[in-house]
C-alpha cells in the first residue's frame, strides 16, 4: 500500500521549485478511520453490496465487452448504448481502489488486475482510447463522428472518458501501488498533449472532467505539462459555443451558473484547482462569483444544484420547483468537490457548511439504504411516480455514487501548517501530519443525531498548534451562507467548549473556534452543539416554497413520507406552527434515525363545495436522504403551514371512484386522471400526468369504470402538451362512449370535442345512465399525447 502519496502538499515532487497550491491541504481519507455508525456502514454497504453489484451490472451491459471488442478479440457493434460508457468501468475501478485502501481485498485487487488488463488491450499504440470508434463497428454510434475529436466538443465524451480514466489510475496507483492503469493513462495523457494545444487541435472538452483528472496526474507525476494541458482546455473554452456546456463566454467571463448542472460543477472543480496550483486570479474572480449565485439563487434546500431536467441544468434564479426538480445525484457529487475545493482555497467553514447539506441530503439520497437501488434525480415532492432504480442505461449517478462514499473520510479534517481544521463530525481516529509534527486526533460523537462531540488529541512531541473547530452555520441561525434560506424563530444559544473538563473562552474566524494550545497528549476538547429542531423557509422569491417550511435538525433536512400515514398521503397535511415538535431516535427504523413528530391537520375536498374538511393529523417527518426506501409514495419536503399551499385529498366524484384503465399499463400514470390536481397550464409537469409518449399516430383510450350506476352527460379533459420542447400535443381527435348492454356506444354530443391547451375542454352530451365511460383519442401524425385529469359529470 503506498498511502503516502496521498493528496498532501506534493512540493516534495517537484524538486527544486516552489510550487503554489491551496492554501489548506485536505488530510486523505486513508489516514482517517471511522468508527461512527452512521458513514461507516455505508460504506460498508459500498465496499459489500454497491461494488461487487456494480461490476457485474458493467459484465452484463455489456461494458466490458466494448473493451474487448476494442482490442479485436471479438469485433463487432457496441455492446451497450453511450459512447460514455467506458467511464463506468473506469468509475467502479476507482471505488473498489478507494475502497482497497482501507479494506485489503486480494480477491477484489486481482478483479482489478483483470479488467486493467482487459482496459489495456483495448489502447491503441499511440495511446488513444476509446472503445466506440477502436472496435471499428459496422454501425458506428452517430455521436462519435468519422474522427478522433471531431465531435468532442458536443456529444463524443472522448475527453469524458480520458477525465475519469486519470482519476481512476491514480486511485488505483495510490491504493495498490501498481503502474497497470496509471501506464495506461499516461499513455493517454500523452497523446492529449501531442495532439492538443495552441497551434495544435484546439477543441473544448464538451463534457468536462478531463481537467480535474489532468491535475490528479500532475499532481502524481510533478509533471507540470499535464496541469498546463487542464488550463488550456479551460482557456479555450467559449465565447463561441454553447451556454449547455458553459462554452458562451470564456471561462473567465463567467460569472453566474448556467448550463448542464454536472458539467458545470465539474468545470468549477478543475478551475479551483488550475487557480490553486498557478495562481490565476481571473479563474477566482469567476469561481467565486459563481459560487455567490448558486448558494444564493440556485441551490435547494437538500444541496441539489441543476433544477430543470431540460438540459439536466441551472434553472433561472429562484427557479427552484419541488416536484420536477432535477437536482442529479452527479452534480451534487460535484457540488461537494467544488465546494471542497472553494474551502481549502479561501479557508472558510461557509463552503463546509454548503457541503455537508449537499453530503447528509441530496447527495445521500442517491442511493437506497440496500446499496443497489439508485436515483437519477433526486426530486423534494412525489405523488408516487417516483422509484428508485436497480440501473439506468446512462448510468453515471450510480457509477459516481460508488466512487464517492469510499471517500467521505477525507473531508474530515484539513490542514494548514500547524493549524488542525476540524470540518465534519463522524466518529474516528486520524493520523495527521503538522507543520512541526505528528498529531492523532480522535472524535466521538453520535452525529448527525446528536451535537455533542468529544475530541481527543495525542502529540507525537509537544508544540504549539491551533484547532480549528467548524461551528456550523446551522448552529448559528444560519441556514445558508446567503439569503436564499433562512430559519423562522431561531434562537441563538451560546456553544460551550470545554478542554479537560473547563469551559474555555473561544475566538471565531471564519466559522470556525479556535483553540491554541500547548496541547498534551490526552487532551479533550468537547463541544456541544445545539440541534434543536429548526423550521427553514425559503426567500420568498421561490414560489414553490410559498406558504411552506421544511424541517431541519442539525445537517439533516426531513420529509413527510406517505408510509408514515395511515391513508398513505402527505400532500394534503397542513403543520400547525405553534405545536411543538418532538424527535426520537428509532434504532429500527430505516437503519436508525431520528423521526420528528408534531400536530397538524389534513384537508379534503367535498363534492359541490369549495369547502375543505379537515381533520386533526399527527404529523411525522423522516430525514431526506432515506425516504423511498419503503416503497414508491407521496413525500414532500417543503410541507404547507397554510392551508393554501396544501393539496386536499380529492372530494368523493365519480371519476375518483372509478377503476381506470387504459391502452397503457401504469399504475401510477393512471392515478393521474382522477387526482383532482389541476395543473397550471397543459405543459406543467410537477404533476403527474398520463402519457402515450413515444407512441404516436396511433388509436389509445382511458376508461373510467364507475362505483355503481350514474347519470352522465358532460365531461372535462386538461390535455397535457409539452410542445415545442417534449414529444406530446393535444391529440388530433376524441370521443366519448358510454356502455349499454356490453357494448361501447358513442355519446350524442351536444357541443365540440375540444383540443385547447391550457385549459378544461368541456364535451356536453345527451344524458345517458351507464356503469362505464371510455375516452378514445387519435394521436397527432408526429407526436404522442397525455392526459392531466378527466373529469365526469
Ligand atoms: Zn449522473
Amino acid at each position: 500500500m503506498i498511502t503516502s502519496i496521498a493528496f498532501l502538499s506534493f512540493g516534495a515532487l517537484v524538486k527544486g521549485q516552489q510550487v503554489k497550491d491551496y492554501a489548506v491541504q485536505p488530510v486523505a481519507f486513508t489516514r482517517v478511520k471511522l468508527t461512527d455508525n452512521f458513514w461507516e456502514p455505508k460504506i460498508q454497504v459500498n465496499a459489500k453490496v454497491t461494488i461487487p453489484y456494480i461490476l457485474d451490472k458493467c459484465r452484463k451491459t455489456g461494458r466490458v465487452d466494448n473493451f474487448l471488442k476494442a482490442s479485436q478479440t471479438t469485433g463487432g457493434d457496441a455492446a451497450s448504448e453511450f459512447p460514455f460508457d467506458d467511464t463506468d468501468l473506469y468509475k467502479v475501478i476507482e471505488g473498489a481502489s478507494y475502497s482497497l485502501q482501507i479494506r485489503p481485498d486480494k480477491m477484489l485487487e486481482s478483479q482489478l488486475d483483470t479488467l486493467i488488463a482487459i482496459i489495456g488491450a483495448a489502447q491503441e499504440p499511440d495511446g488513444y482510447l476509446y472503445t466506440f470508434r477502436t472496435m471499428h463497428s459496422a454501425h458506428p454510434h452517430p455521436w462519435i463522428g468519422t474522427r478522433r475529436w471531431e465531435n468532442e466538443e458536443i456529444l463524443s465524451h472522448e475527453l469524458y472518458n480520458a477525465g475519469h480514466l486519470y482519476e481512476s489510475a491514480v486511485a488505483h496507483y495510490q491504493a495498490t501501488g501498481k503502474r497497470s492503469l496509471l501506464n495506461v493513462a499516461l499513455k493517454n495523457a500523452d497523446l492529449l498533449i501531442k495532439t492538443f494545444g495552441y497551434g495544435k487541435e484546439t477543441k473544448y472538452p464538451g463534457h468536462q472532467i478531463v481537467e480535474i483528472g489532468l491535475v490528479k496526474l500532475y499532481r502524481v507525476t510533478g509533471e507540470k505539462k499535464y496541469l498546463d494541458l487542464a488550463k488550456f482546455f479551460l482557456d479555450i473554452r467559449g465565447p463561441k459555443g454553447d451556454a449547455y456546456n458553459q462554452a458562451d463566454k470564456r471561462v473567465a467571463d463567467q460569472h453566474e451558473a448556467e448550463g448542464h448542472a454536472v458539467r458545470a460543477a465539474y468545470m468549477y472543480t478543475g478551475m479551483a484547482d488550475v487557480a490553486a496550483l498557478t495562481g490565476d486570479a481571473t479563474y477566482l474572480k469567476a469561481i467565486d462569483d459563481i459560487w455567490d449565485d448558486v448558494v444564493n439563487k440556485k441551490l435547494y434546500v437538500t444541496g441539489g444544484i441543476g433544477a430543470t431536467g431540460n438540459g439536466e441544468a441551472f434553472g433561472e434564479a429562484y427557479d427552484l420547483p419541488n416536484m420536477s426538480a432535477y437536482a442529479e445525484t452527479c452534480a451534487a457529487i460535484g457540488n461537494v468537490y467544488w465546494n471542497s475545493r472553494m474551502f481549502l482555497l479561501h479557508g472558510d467553514a461557509r463552503y463546509i457548511d454548503v457541503l455537508e447539506r449537499t453530503l447528509y441530503n441530496g447527495l445521500l439520497s442517491g442511493i437506497s439504504l440496500s446499496g443497489n437501488r439508485f436515483f437519477y434525480p433526486n426530486p423534494l415532492a412525489s405523488m408516487g411516480q417516483h422509484l428508485r432504480s436497480a440501473w439506468f442505461s446512462c448510468a453515471c449517478c450510480i457509477t459516481n455514487m460508488t466512487r464517492f462514499l469510499p471517500s467521505v473520510p477525507g473531508y474530515v479534517y484539513a490542514q494548514n501548517g500547524d493549524n488542525l481544521y476540524v470540518n465534519l463530525f463522524m466518529s474516528n481516529t486520524a493520523g495527521i501530519k503538522l507543520h512541526s509534527g505528528a498529531v492523532t486526533i480522535t472524535q466521538q460523537t453520535d452525529y448527525p443525531w446528536d451535537g455533542k462531540i468529544a475530541l481527543t488529541v495525542d502529540p507525537a512531541s509537544s508544540f504549539p498548534w491551533e484547532l480549528h473547530i467548524r461551528i456550523p452555520g446551522w448552529s448559528r441561525g444560519q441556514a445558508v451562507p446567503g439569503d436564499l434560506y433562512h430559519f423562522a424563530g431561531y434562537k441563538a444559544s451560546v456553544i460551550p467548549i470545554t478542554v479537560n473538563g473547563q469551559p474555555i473562552a473561544y475566538d471565531t474566524q471564519k466559522g470556525y473556534a479556535i483553540i491554541r494550545r500547548h496541547w498534551k497528549k490526552g487532551d479533550k476538547v468537547v463541544i456541544d452543539l445545539p440541534m434543536p429542531v429548526e423550521k427553514v423557509m425559503a426567500n420568498e422569491r421561490v414560489k414553490a416554497d410559498l406558504g411552506k417550511f421544511a424541517f431541519q435538525k442539525g445537517p439533516v433536512v426531513y420529509c413527510l413520507e406517505g408510509p408514515d400515514y395511515a391513508d398513505s398521503t402527505v400532500q394534503s397535511i397542513v403543520v400547525d406552527t405553534s405545536a411543538a415538535i418532538t424527535a426520537d431516535y428509532k434504532d429500527t427504523l430505516l437503519n436508525g434515525i431520528t423521526m420528528l413528530a408534531t400536530k397538524g391537520y389534513s384537508s379534503a375536498r367535498q363534492p359541490k363545495s369549495d369547502q375543505v374538511i379537515t381533520r386533526d393529523a399527527q404529523v411525522k417527518a423522516i430525514p431526506y436522504y432515506a425516504w423511498n426506501n419503503r416503497g414508491s409514495c407521496e413525500m414532500e419536503v417543503w410541507i404547507p403551514y397554510e392551508a393554501s399551499a396544501a393539496r386536499p385529498k380529492p372530494a368523493p366524484t365519480i371519476a375518483s371512484g372509478s377503476t381506470v384503465s387504459a391502452s397503457l399499463h401504469n399504475k401510477r400514470m393512471l392515478s393521474a386522471l382522477n387526482d383532482q390536481y389541476d395543473p397550471v397550464d397543459s405543459k406543467d409537469n410537477s404533476a403527474l400526468y398520463l402519457h402515450w409518449w413515444p407512441k404516436k399516430d396511433s388509436k389509445e383510450w382511458v376508461q373510467y369504470d364507475f362505483n355503481g350506476e350514474f347519470t352522465v352527460s358532460s365531461s372535462k379533459v386538461y390535455w397535457f402538451d409539452d410542445g415545442p420542447w417534449g414529444g406530446c400535443r393535444v391529440p388530433k381527435s376524441w370521443k366519448l362512449y358510454y356502455k349499454k348492454d356490453g357494448q361501447w356506444v358513442e355519446v350524442n354530443n351536444t357541443s365540440a370535442y375540444g383540443t385547447e391547451k391550457d385549459k378544461y375542454n368541456k364535451v356536453t352530451f345527451d344524458p345517458v345512465k351507464t356503469t362505464a365511460l371510455r375516452l378514445e383519442l387519435q394521436l397527432p401524425a408526429d407526436n404522442s399525447s397525455g392526459i392531466h385529469e378527466w373529469i365526469v359529470e
